[in-house]
């Protein structure tokens, strides 16, 4: 087997910058790492045969000011050319996936795009995070390098669940409007409230809430348990079942919601239309409703 690492430097001066063309070698079985000094550097990822390396993580690291920087291949294996403030560095290339790092609203590089324009959550502001040539040190990597993506999914298996939760809160909010909405509205000389109909459509709200509920504290459980360092198996399918379930069922009860106040359901003077409106995001963010069901069927077929 190669070395981890057998770089080849080619050094030109061009301008006032140090130019270091890089490649770095590396077998796919150990962590590939080389010292560079400061200065402009681009490269291409080359495995054990001399083959381009698409999606490595190059991560370009000064051990005594804590700077780092990570880049990740392209299609070609080539890295795009970094700039380093002056002192050495070390290169390491992993094909083991991202880290993860703390980036601060304050920090050089960070700015946000314009405000979304959206359907709904009109009080909860949307934009993009812009990040360009963000220094991180490295004392704000969460974990070890190569370990963001799985960090990333554990976080997941917490996060849906909060997505259950507030869609049960909108829920809830639609059916109570509802419920005493019925029994003021008069029409065929009785409260809209009398009639079988419109109670039926009432108890299958409560029931699809109820269910959401309780699978959401299952969830939540489970989510206990893992944070106290205990093993908490299944949780990962209860928490895109509750995220899953509570949406599609907080879609439904604000629609019917809608529907129980007639015309008025429709218009702004009334809050249910914007409870729909609400809604509709909880089947989308933090992973839309199909990829819950993804997720569900990979732990049921494991
Ligand atoms: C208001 C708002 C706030 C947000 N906040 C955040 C945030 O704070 N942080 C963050 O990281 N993201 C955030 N997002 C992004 C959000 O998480 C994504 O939009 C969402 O996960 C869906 O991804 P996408 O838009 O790329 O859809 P796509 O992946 O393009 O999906 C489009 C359609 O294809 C379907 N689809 C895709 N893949 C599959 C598949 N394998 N099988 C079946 N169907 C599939 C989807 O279900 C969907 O119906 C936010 C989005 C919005 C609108």
């Amino acid at each position: 087997m190669r070395n981890a690492l057998l770089p080849s430097f080619a050094v030109q001066a061009k301008g006032l910058s140090l130019y270091l063309f890089v490649t770095l070698v590396f077998s796919a079985s150990a962590l590939a790492q080389t010292q560079i000094t400061s200065g402009t550097i681009q490269g291409t990822v080359l495995d054990a045969n001399g083959a381009a390396v698409p999606g490595a993580n190059v991560e370009v690291r000064n051990p005594e000011t804590n700077f780092v920087r990570n880049v990740s291949t392209d299609d070609e294996g080539r890295f795009v050319a970094l700039q380093l403030p002056t002192g050495r560095y070390t290169v390491t290339v992993s094909k083991q996936g991202f880290a993860t790092l703390v980036v601060e609203k304050a920090d050089p590089g960070v700015s946000f795009g314009a405000p979304e324009k959206k359907l709904g959550i009109k009080g909860s502001p949307t934009r993009a995070v812009i990040l360009e040539d963000v220094p991180v040190p490295a004392s704000r990597m969460i974990g070890e390098p190569g370990t963001g993506f799985r960090t990333a999914l554990a976080t997941l298996d917490h996060t849906r669940i909060t997505i259950a939760a507030q869609a049960i809160g909108i829920a809830q909010g639609a059916l109570d409007y509802a419920a005493g909405y019925v029994k003021q509205r008069s029409q065929f000389g009785r409260a809209i409230a009398e009639f079988q109909g419109v109670q039926f459509m009432l108890a299958d709200m409560a029931m699809k809430l109820e269910a959401a509920r309780q699978l959401t504290y299952h969830a939540a459980a489970l989510s206990e348990q893992a944070m106290s360092g205990h093993k908490a198996p299944g949780l990962t399918f209860a928490s895109s079942a509750a995220k899953c379930f509570a949406s599609d069922m907080a879609m439904a009860i604000t629609t019917d919601a809608v529907q129980l106040l007639g015309g008025y359901g429709y218009v702004r003077d009334f809050p249910v239309e914007r409870m729909m409106r609400d809604a509709k995001i909880t089947q989308i963010y933090e992973g839309t409703n199909q990829i819950q069901r993804v997720v569900m069927a990979r732990q049921l077929l494991a």
